[in-house]
């Protein structure tokens, strides 16, 4: 089987999970998370499947680029630009990552903590 067959956000992608959805476009697709850590805690997901950031190839560059900038995107749309938000890539078991598709946490609405837990 190949790992977007079973992948959890690959299903999200494939639209036969649900989610609260709140930008799509050819490259993305952002949602909210189901276990919010902030007041807005949204997850932005390449729509190709990529395991994490620990995967992303020389040739995924330009790519990366693209989807940190869909998620500073979004963090605009959900109106926490002005007072700042935080974005995170969890990677692999030492990270926090829980699901093996790339994804970059939106985190606002609340002042962030530093260092993280
Ligand atoms: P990670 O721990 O891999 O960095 O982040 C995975 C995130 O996905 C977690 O914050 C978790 O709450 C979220 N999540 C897990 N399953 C689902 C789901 O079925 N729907 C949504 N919307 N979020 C999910
Ligand atoms: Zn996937």
């Amino acid at each position: 089987m190949s790992p977007e067959q079973d992948c959890l956000f690959c299903k999200i992608v494939r639209k036969q999970v649900p989610c609260q959805i709140v930008h799509e476009d050819e490259r993305v697709i952002a949602f909210r998370d189901i276990h919010p850590q902030a007041p807005t805690h949204v997850l932005v997901v390449p729509k190709r499947h990529v395991a994490g950031i620990h995967e992303v190839a020389a040739a995924d560059g330009p790519r990366l680029g693209e989807w940190m900038l869909a998620a500073a995107d979004v963090a605009r749309r959900l109106g926490i630009h002005e007072a700042g938000y935080r974005l995170v890539i969890n990677a692999k078991a030492d990270g926090g990552q829980t699901v093996d598709h790339l994804h970059v946490h939106v985190l606002g609405g609340r002042r962030m903590q530093w260092p993280p837990g």
